[in-house]
């Protein structure tokens, strides 16, 4: 591993100063997914700006019925608070089917929206790789693509996005606070991570020297009636290979309100908008929710090997918009 200096920020300008002075420097979460990039090459920050003791670590409602969620609270203390749990249920359950008790107790808010992606051809530097370094090529593309993206991808990229957190969050309409050197800025999660294009390398639209200082949640009634199913290879401790978040309003057997964001299928969480246009004044039968992941996933385009996804999608919305409405209506 290169040598590197290490820094604790005492306060959030003394970070965002820092990260500004040195380009190369790295924002220290919990260091479960950056050290691990360290120790393999992919990572050779000059500078780790460690920010976990400064005063990020509160989750804290907000005037409007949202909550204000600190960029350093651990995921476990976010999956266990009481207000998640009973207002945005499919972030709780987002947040316990990713890693093990042992990682979510380390990582941070901040550091699960930009972990980077698990395709294996990143994480070895002697293959070629476009999100590694840029130009180089894509061994995904005639290699291992089993679990790479069947939406929004481009020839240049087709890796997914690993969070389950940031699933949830993006159903939710979220919005990520930064601190820069410029000041505060609000940037919705929906507009946060740019579209694959020629750069995959670029993954987000943060600015260098950007600190998230917090992830807010709007107040939105239909998120206590919500639920985030994931497929993964084994029980625990596996990345997904599909996930839904889906919240859903129903009324006299009518979807009068939908949330939908799909899971392990593009380089970001992807928000179901057209499908939320189906459901929406549609009866609340399994023929509409299949017709609705139809109209989302008709954008699909598959790899030689990972084409189960889009029935996998399918199924996965199909029932989980089946399990909230039998919820609903007892
Ligand atoms: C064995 C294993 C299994 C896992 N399984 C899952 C899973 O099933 N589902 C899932 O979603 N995740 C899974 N993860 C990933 C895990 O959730 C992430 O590693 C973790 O959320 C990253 O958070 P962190 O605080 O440790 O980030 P770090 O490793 O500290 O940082 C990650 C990146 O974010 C940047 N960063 C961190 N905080 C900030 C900030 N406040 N502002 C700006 N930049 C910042 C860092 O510079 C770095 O680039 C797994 C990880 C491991 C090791
Ligand atoms: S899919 Fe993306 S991350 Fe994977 S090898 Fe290709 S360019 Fe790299």
């Amino acid at each position: 591993m290169k040598e590197f200096g290490y820094h604790r920020a005492s306060t959030v300008d003394d970070a965002v100063a820092l990260l500004d002075r040195e380009p190369g420097a790295r924002v220290l979460g919990g260091g479960t997914n950056l050290v691990d990039l360290m120790k393999s090459g992919v990572e050779e920050p000059s500078l780790l700006v460690d920010v976990r003791e400064l005063p990020l670590d509160l989750i804290e409602p907000t005037g409007n019925g949202g909550l204000r969620i600190g960029a350093t609270v651990a995921n476990s203390d976010l999956a266990a608070h009481p207000e998640v749990r009973r207002r945005w249920p499919a972030l709780a359950q987002a947040l316990l089917a990713g890693a093990s008790g042992q990682v979510r107790n380390m990582a941070t808010v901040g550091g699960n929206l930009l972990q980077r992606t698990r395709c294996a051809y990143f994480a070895n530097p002697a293959m070629p790789c476009n999100k590694r370094v840029p130009g180089s090529g894509c061994a995904a593309r005639g290699g291992e693509h089993r679990n790479h993206a069947v939406l929004g991808w481009s020839e240049h990229c087709v890796a997914t996005h690993p969070s389950d957190m940031a699933v949830a969050l993006t159903a939710f309409d979220a919005v990520v606070t930064v601190a820069t050197p410029a000041g505060e800025t609000d940037i919705p999660l929906s507009d946060f991570y740019l579209p694959v294009g020629r750069t995959p390398h670029r993954e987000t639209v943060l600015p260098a020297a950007a600190l998230i200082t917090a992830v807010t949640l709007p107040g939105l009634p239909v998120a206590a009636r919500s639920r985030y199913r994931k497929v993964r290879e084994r029980a625990s401790f596996a990345f997904a290979i599909g996930s839904v978040a889906a919240a859903v309003e129903i009324a006299d057997g009518q979807v009068r309100d939908a949330r939908l964001a799909f899971g392990a299928v593009a380089s970001r969480p992807w928000r179901a908008r057209s499908a939320e246009r189906a459901l929406i004044g549609s009866p609340a039968v399994p023929e509409t929710f299949a017709a609705a992941a139809d109209a989302e996933l008709s954008a699909a385009k598959t790899l030689p090997d990972n084409g189960y996804k889009v029935a996998l999608i399918r199924e996965l919305t199909v029932a989980t918009l089946s399990e909230l409405t039998r919820e609903t209506s007892r």
